[in-house]
């Protein structure tokens, strides 16, 4: 899942840290809070506690109002925050609740279904269970519902790029394939269409498996990227962590399969308790008898018996990185399962241009090629972009003043971009850092995103790279980092494929 373009008034933890419920595990038994059957709805007062913006509880909301139920969605952000998903449930006759809970929704309603980013030490969740009000959550209710089998894809890292990659692949095969949860997506919103003989693809987070335990279920194929210390306030250890993310095969029986990152030895480690098939994928050596791997640049498909395929080049990936490698042989072996032809599986990997707003390939236009990076909303991210594009960069960044330190970006930009394009509010004091260091990247300022596009086009030359990647949130300009990144689209693709004199690679020489 994106890193979330958090509003100004970030939603406040509602517990203390140091005040964890106890680490799930593969085996909660009854210790998990969330109901194990399907609760009826028609009628039931509910009350679904996290709205957010990520898709979930706008998706069951809509789920629920459907079957009938009388709903009420409260959320501590106030009304203004949750614009978006407030728009998403016009017409729906929900009651709402913003800016605060009321602890009365929670033990007079007949049900709660609870956001996976709410901790599970929240004293309302306790209020509710102690009133003997069942809890329930929108993945686990996903998954008691879907006729469909589940492909689910969890790791620390490539999430949402290997759900998206492998989606493309099986929605080329001719059965019907459905792309959802984490990455952004209800499947809620599209589970009465969903039939046995299609395929759900579902991005897991380590919350979601952690709750997934309640229906002790687990996907018919399990991929896991990889695994590094992350969400740890919420988790509490590495172990706990782990724990919540193994659940993606802790329910899983003979027929289902796994597909692990032989690079990890963590999640390596994971083979002796798989209970179906068990595939690996590695970029760094080594052939895994069956799955996918790297050799001579090509991504290749091993199936037994010491035969192997060649399926695609490297090199034909248009996302960048050697992590976008990582998900691409993840993809092409979670994909073994479903006997992809390999031209069907290349096919898809050479047209992926990568999940939008993520270092996302816009287009090549007189040989300086375009990437859309607007999720970056932190200086980590575009740094992280920053080193992962190879080739001279013209970097467009700013945007609303978050007061994040930023020497360490200003650091990166002055030794890595060729030029920096800034804009909205914190390009004055960009400017100023970038000029006090000296080096030798170019400063400009631009006071729309359309001049900065223009003014980008004036400097790159054929082989440079120009990069969207703000380091900052979109507030100041745009609605939300999705609009800011449509608009870059729109007018890179508006540029025009033959060069115009006298305008071109020597006007932006003089920056
Ligand atoms: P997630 O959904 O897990 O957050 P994404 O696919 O959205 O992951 O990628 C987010 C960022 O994580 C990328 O921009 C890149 O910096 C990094 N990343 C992606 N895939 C990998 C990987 N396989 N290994 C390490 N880092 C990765």
């Amino acid at each position: 899942m994106p890193e979330p373009d958090l509003l100004p008034h970030a939603t406040p933890p509602e517990v203390p840290p140091g005040t964890l419920p106890p680490p799930a595990s593969a085996d909660p038994g009854p210790a998990s809070p969330f109901l194990p059957r399907l609760f009826p709805l028609q009628g039931s007062r509910v009350t679904v506690m996290g709205l957010g913006l990520f898709g979930g509880g706008v998706g069951v909301t809509r789920y629920l109002v459907r079957q009938g139920a009388d709903v009420t969605v409260t959320d501590l952000r106030p009304e203004k925050d949750l614009a978006e998903s407030l728009a998403a449930l016009d017409g729906y006759p929900v009651r709402l609740r913003l800016g605060g809970h009321e602890e009365s929704d929670f033990t007079s309603a007949d049900l709660v279904v609870v956001n996976p980013a709410v901790p599970r030490a929240s004293p309302l969740l306790a209020a509710a269970l102690g009133a003997g009000v069942p809890l329930e959550t929108e993945m686990n209710l996903f998954f008691k519902l879907c006729p469909a089998p589940i492909l689910g894809v969890t790791g620390s890292n490539g999430k949402t790029t290997t759900t998206a990659l492998v989606g493309s692949i099986l929605q080329r095969t001719g059965r019907r394939t459905w792309v959802g949860g984490n990455i952004g997506r209800s499947l809620l919103d599209v589970v009465e269409q969903i039939h046995a003989e299609g395929i759900v693809v579902l991005e897991l987070s380590s919350f979601q498996l952690e709750d997934l335990a309640g229906v002790r279920k687990s996907p018919h194929v399990a991929v896991v990227t990889n695994l590094t210390p992350n969400h740890l306030d919420r988790h509490g250890t590495m172990a706990a962590y782990e724990a919540a993310k193994k659940n993606i095969i802790a329910f899983q029986t003979a027929d289902d399969h796994a597909v692990l990152n032989a690079d990890d030895a963590t999640v390596l480690a994971w083979e002796g308790e798989c209970r179906g098939a068990v595939r690996s994928f590695t970029r760094k050596g080594g052939r895994p008898k069956d799955g996918a791997f790297l050799d001579r640049g090509d991504l290749c498909v091993a199936r037994g018996g010491g035969e192997f395929r060649r399926v695609l080049p490297a090199s034909e990936l248009r996302i960048p990185g050697l992590f976008n490698v990582e998900n691409a042989l993840a993809a092409l072996a979670a994909s073994i399962p479903y006997d992809v032809p390999d031209a069907t599986a290349a096919a898809a990997l050479s047209a992926f241009r990568g999940v939008e707003h993520r270092l996302e390939f816009v287009r090549e236009a007189l040989g300086v090629r375009y990437f859309n990076d607007s999720i970056a909303t932190n200086p980590e991210s575009t740094l992280a972009a920053l080193e992962t594009l190879e080739g001279p960069i013209v970097l467009l960044a700013g945007g609303y003043d978050k007061k994040l330190p930023v020497d360490k970006l200003v650091e990166g930009v002055s030794r890595r971009a060729r030029a920096a394009v800034l804009f909205g509010a914190t390009a004055p004091d960009l400017e100023a850092r970038l000029r006090a260091l000296g080096g030798a990247c170019a400063v400009v300022r631009a006071s729309s995103l359309a001049e900065a596009v223009d003014q980008a086009r004036g400097i790159a030359v054929p082989g440079d790279i120009v990069l969207l990647s703000p380091a900052f949130a979109s507030f100041d300009m745009f609605r939300n980092f999705a609009e800011r990144g449509t608009q870059f689209k729109r007018l890179v693709n508006a540029l025009p494929a033959e060069a115009e004199t006298p305008r071109g690679a020597d006007a932006g020489r003089s920056v």
